[in-house]
């Protein structure tokens, strides 16, 4: 897939082009080692103040691309431009910089909280690391932060265990706020919430991107959840992106095979279409990311594979602004492609 094929026009706040991520791990035979292919080639951009939903069935590399931007991991190859700036090829210095200007919010807020600190620690550690504020003016900022999580100067000197899974996420993303950031990387961060939770967690993080003109990279693999959340969408299977569009446009007419299943595969609340939802959908699990197949990767859980899907790699197409799909099949007549 061209480097260049999923990225937009608008100056981004972000962007990704031809990201590799490779792990050499050990092989099932004695002494032998074998490549994991995580990600593949992945390129996008994320608009400032907008939401990027990353979806994709687990395994896909969603994560692992989460890590990349953060500089958690550094890639095998690939470009990383944040604000303007190589972050593969910034100083050590400024590289500092721009990490508080990117922060993540986990999926698992207790096990993202030190169950030793209080509230006010844990909150205000990223102040100290950064040199932001100490003393007086790290408390009045924390319970800034707090407040603007619906939480209060109350909750200062208690531990993670004394609150509910959804206040817990609330000091998560109080805590990715106290740098002040650009762009926070939600990695599942409502999967471990009551359904419930999950809409309150989700209306705070819609109005916190309204008030502080937030940018997000939404990963999760419930898509009512992203379709909730993003303006654009990526759907990632085995390391690679496979189509890219407007949120509402990418749920209403898929345009490559696997998104298709995923999004048949969303329950329905009648159980007579849901059941026939489930009858439709694609079988099988994907292939292992270190032995991927050849051609088109979704090639042997594909409905609509034709031969040339078993030896030629998709392109991304274009299928019109900002909307791609990397499938043979993908501009072909509807009736002919997806029926
Ligand atoms: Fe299916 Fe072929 Fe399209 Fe791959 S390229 S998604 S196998 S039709």
């Amino acid at each position: 897939m061209p480097a260049d094929a999923l990225t937009d026009d608008a100056a981004p706040l972000l962007r990704a082009e031809g990201l590799v991520k490779h792990f050499r791990v050990r092989g099932a035979l004695p002494g032998r080692r074998s490549v994991v292919q995580a990600v593949q080639d992945v390129s996008f951009t994320i608009a400032r103040g907008r939401t990027l939903g990353l979806v994709g069935e687990s395994g896909s590399g969603k994560s692992t691309v989460a890590r990349l931007l953060l500089r958690l991991l550094d890639p095998t190859a690939g470009q990383i431009t944040f604000d303007g700036t190589d972050l593969l090829r910034a100083s050590r210095r400024d590289l500092r910089a721009l990490r508080r200007r990117m922060q993540i919010v986990f999926q698992d807020p207790f096990g993202s909280l030190n169950p030793r600190m209080t509230v006010l620690q844990a909150v205000g550690e990223p102040l100290e690391v950064h040199r932001l504020a100490t003393g007086a003016a790290r408390r009045d900022r924390v319970v800034e932060l707090l407040e603007r999580v619906g939480l209060d100067a109350r909750d200062l000197g208690k531990h993670p265990h004394q609150f509910s899974g959804g206040q817990a996420q609330r000091i998560g993303i109080a805590r990715a706020l106290a740098t002040d950031p650009d762009l926070i990387v939600c990695d599942e961060a409502v999967s471990a919430l009551d359904v419930s939770v999950q809409a309150q967690v989700l209306n705070l993080l819609k109005g916190l991107q309204r008030e502080l003109g937030l940018s997000y990279l939404f990963i999760a693999h419930d898509l009512n959840v992203v379709r909730y959340m993003a303006d654009e969408l990526c759907v990632m299977y085995l390391g690679q992106i496979v189509e890219r569009g407007d949120g509402d446009a990418v749920f209403d007419d898929p345009r490559h095979p696997y998104t298709r299943m995923l999004v048949d595969a969303i329950p329905d609340p009648d159980p007579l279409v849901a059941r026939a939802a489930e009858r439709g959908a694609a079988d099988g699990e994907p292939a292992s990311p270190s032995n991927p197949p050849p051609g088109c990767r979704f090639h042997p859980r594909c409905p609509l594979a034709i031969e040339r899907c078993r030896t030629e790699v998709p392109p991304a197409r274009q299928l019109g602004p900002g909307r791609v799909a990397a499938c043979h099949l993908a501009d072909a007549p509807r009736e002919v492609t997806l029926a």
